[in-house]
């Protein structure tokens, strides 16, 4: 068996400790002869499961009493529908931050049912270059929208702005990379599959008196009331993907929890972004170095045949997925919390003796 470094931006790569604990403990999970796949959401085996991973999110980003943790479906474009329907009522309308495909996305879909307005850009020309702070807010706005990381453009929120409204964050790719200030957000929703495990289950963080504001005509399965309500258990929950997102908030907790995740990315964002700076005429990013993502690093070679080759060759040294998103082209170099310091360091020596070869 050969297990490549897989720099790809989501679905992503998993520690492959828990990969192995969920091999090691997939036929029959605690010794009750079935699997975790096989066992019901009601009974005493998941329920455990779920328990942990709450208690696990809770924990390692010390999470106040005034928020709880939720495990929902529909992936973070999910989440972009149900903040309206919950939250827009008729007459009010919502700021969102654009800074680029997610979060015109989730402005899209926002605009669809109610009002949402622009408030901010991290645009200049045709690039995005920043996370901007600097915005225009509306003070009745219902609340206040951001991408914290925007994992196709490559730019990240290092700090958050400070706004009267709820402020509500799609943190899909980078959702526990450090320890974060929960109480300063109204709600948190992140697709499992970037930062904390596979696809299929979405998490959300969010303020118990934000939800109690939400609109009750909304159908229960689309409602943060009855997901509250219910302890994300008014139907079958999403049970496997929840199973392996505890056993990533129990590596997570093993690797010195979100401090250690943060003192490990930033060595490995250190490490590219060095290669980068260290040849800016080859390796090109229009992004504002105090915007630039610890997640996604990105940027573009001189041409776009160059680009090509580096994706294959790199793919050909057991460094996958490395090609940029088709929006901005060349290179998206996706280092999760799961990405080892010896696949970027790999990748590191890479970059450098490709664009020796080929500047
Ligand atoms: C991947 C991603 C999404 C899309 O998530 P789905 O779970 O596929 O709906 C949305 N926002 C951001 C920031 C992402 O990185």
């Amino acid at each position: 068996m050969t297990r490549v470094f897989n720099f790809s931006p989501g679905p992503a790569t998993l520690p492959t400790e828990v990969l192995e604990s969920v091999q090691a403990e997939l036929l029959d999970y605690e010794s009750s002869g079935i699997s975790m796949l096989e066992h019901s959401h009601r009974g005493a085996q998941y329920s455990a499961v779920h328990a942990e991973a709450k208690a696990l999110f809770k924990e390692l980003l010390a999470i106040p009493d005034t928020h709880e943790v939720l495990f929902m479906q529909g992936g973070a474009s999910g989440q972009n529908a149900l903040l309206p329907m919950n939250f827009l009522p008729e007459g009010k309308s919502a700021d969102y931050v654009d800074t680029g495909t997610w979060s015109v996305k989730s402005f899209k879909a926002a605009n669809k049912l109610a009002k949402a307005r622009w408030a901010g850009s991290g645009k200049a020309g045709d690039r995005y270059v920043k996370a901007p702070l600097d915005l225009e807010l509306d003070n009745d706005a219902a609340y206040v929208h951001i991408t914290s990381n925007s994992t196709i453009m490559g730019t990240q929120y290092h700090e958050y702005p400070a706004t009267q409204a709820p402020l509500v964050a799609d943190m899909s790719s980078d959702l526990l990379w450090r320890p974060l200030d929960v109480s300063k957000f109204g709600l948190i929703y992140a697709g499992a599959q970037k930062n904390v495990g596979p696809a299929g289950v979405t998490i959300v963080i969010a303020d118990k008196s934000f939800i109690a504001s939400a609109r009750d005509e909304v159908p229960n399965i689309w409602s943060y009331k009855f997901f509250l309500e219910k302890d994300s258990l008014g139907n079958t929950a999403p049970t496997f993907p929840i199973y392996v997102v505890s056993r990533v908030l129990r590596w997570v907790k093993d690797n010195g929890g979100a401090a250690g995740m943060q003192a490990r990315n930033q060595k490995k964002a250190d490490t590219l972004y060095g290669v980068i700076d260290g040849a800016p005429d080859f390796f090109r990013t229009p992004i504002e170095k105090a915007s630039r993502s610890v997640m996604n690093v990105v940027c573009n070679l001189p041409n776009a045949d160059l680009e090509k080759k580096f994706v294959a060759d790199a793919a050909a040294a057991g460094l996958v997925n490395t090609k940029g998103h088709r929006s901005v082209g060349g290179l998206r170099l996706s280092i999760y919390n799961a990405m080892s310091q010896e696949g970027v360091d790999k990748l590191a020596q890479f970059m450098t003796d490709f664009q020796k070869a080929n500047a």
